[in-house]
């Protein structure tokens, strides 16, 4: 895939929720080489547009094409096994399983949509059913939280929390990863240490869609930013257009 062209492309998107409509015909690109930054007031429906773009839950109408094919009507594990990976905005994690468990656990919902290499039009789609444990090591160093390798979910702070979440995604050697408020949590140092984690993951290759409530974690990651305000987006450019953008101060003056 060259730079700059679209890995993820969405089509007046809409998610209704009964008497609620969370996203109004939202149509933007992911391109190749890019963090895109997500951002909006609480209720924006940002969280609502990762869901959309997972399968987490099914868009209402309009389309989402992930290298050209349609996905809008898979489910979360098929779209998972074609490349899209994930984390949440509350940490989900299996809390009694070590570190290692956990990741080799996530290994599974790979292989619930796992698709023949000859029936697939995505080269890419991995061919082995299992991750091995040497895998895992190789994604905890890379996060680096290899040393929390053996220890229960539950008793790890919320930075080895986090970055255990997003090894286990990029398990799935996803070539995009969604992440929903990632630095909800950690201190200064902690975010700091998140933003190099992410140009990492960038350098490797895989497009980053970065859902974040730090402005300066965003606005120093991101190369372009999407601002959606009740289901609408009302901005989408550079982050020092984003800054001086009046509608985006006047959504966050007016929330
Ligand atoms: P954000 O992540 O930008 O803070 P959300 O996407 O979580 O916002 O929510 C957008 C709107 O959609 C909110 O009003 C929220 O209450 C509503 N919403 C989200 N998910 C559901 C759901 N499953 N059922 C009903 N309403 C929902
Ligand atoms: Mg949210």
């Amino acid at each position: 895939v060259a730079p700059g062209a679209a890995v993820l492309r969405l089509q007046e998107v809409k998610q209704v929720f009964g008497g609620l409509t969370a996203l109004e015909a939202v149509t933007f690109d992911l391109k190749h080489g890019e963090v895109l930054g997500l951002m909006g007031p609480n209720g924006a429906g940002k969280s609502t547009l990762l869901n959309a773009i997972s399968g987490v839950t099914n868009a209402t109408s309009g389309t989402i094409e992930f290298f050209g094919e349609r996905t809008e009507r898979l489910e979360s594990s098929a779209v998972s096994t074609r490349g899209i990976a994930r984390t949440f905005q509350t940490v989900r994690l299996f809390w009694d399983m070590t570190v290692l468990e956990n990741l080799l656990v996530g290994g599974h919902s790979r292989l619930a949509g796992f698709v023949p290499k000859f029936l697939s039009p995505f080269p890419f789609v991995r061919k082995s059913e299992r991750f091995t444990v040497e895998e895992a090591e190789e994604v905890l160093a890379f996060v680096d939280a290899w040393e929390c390798r053996d220890r229960r979910a539950s008793s790890l702070d919320a930075y080895q929390q986090r970055k255990v979440e997003i090894a286990r995604a990029l398990m799935t050697r996803p070539r995009v990863l969604l992440l929903d408020e990632p630095a909800a949590g950690l201190n200064e140092s902690e975010t700091r240490d998140l933003s190099t984690l992410i140009a990492r993951i960038r350098e490797h290759g895989i497009d980053v869609i970065l859902i974040e409530h730090d402005m300066d974690l965003l606005m120093g990651v991101s190369d372009r930013i999407v601002v959606l305000d009740h289901g609408v987006i009302i901005a989408d450019g550079t982050p020092a257009e984003i800054r001086k953008n009046p509608a985006v101060l006047e959504a966050y003056l007016g929330s």
